[in-house]
């Protein structure tokens, strides 16, 4: 296999509820929550509850139900906070990193959702 998951981390302490969480929405699969550290004024990270790695890791050995309600949750997030801008929403801006290039800090899958201004161009210069 080729990820081993580090169940130290700090989303796996937070599924564990070892260290609180500011909860945006919580589904059977999937778990959403402000980000401590914002970036813009809308920041929510969506994680599923298994134990993945990342996004790789998480097509390969997820199940589909588990991709499904990872998916939906987003989407529930979105809807949640009025962002879908095919509902007059201001939209918003969905990244995964993965691995060194990605700079992944946190082994455990996260989406951002980013929100609440204009988010600026979509990779930092080097
Ligand atoms: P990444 O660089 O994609 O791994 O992003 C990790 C994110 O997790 C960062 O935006 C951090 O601010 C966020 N983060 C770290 N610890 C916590 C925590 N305890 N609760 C909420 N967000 C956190």
């Amino acid at each position: 296999m080729a990820y081993d998951y580090d169940s130290g981390n700090i989303f796996a302490k937070i599924l564990r509820g070892e260290i609180p969480n500011d909860t945006v929405l919580e589904t059977g699969h999937s778990l959403a929550f402000n980000d401590i550290g914002p970036q813009a004024p809308v920041h929510v990270l969506v994680i599923p509850k298994g134990a993945y790695v990342n996004w790789d890791h998480f097509v390969i050995e997820a199940s589909a139900e588990e991709i499904a309600d990872f998916a939906r949750a987003i989407h529930a997030v979105v809807e949640k906070l009025g962002l879908e801008p095919g509902s007059g929403g201001q939209g918003y801006r969905l990244i995964m990193n993965a691995g060194e290039a990605g700079l992944q800090e946190v082994p455990h899958l996260h989406a951002h959702i980013l929100s609440g201004r204009p988010l600026g161009k979509l990779v930092a210069e080097g």
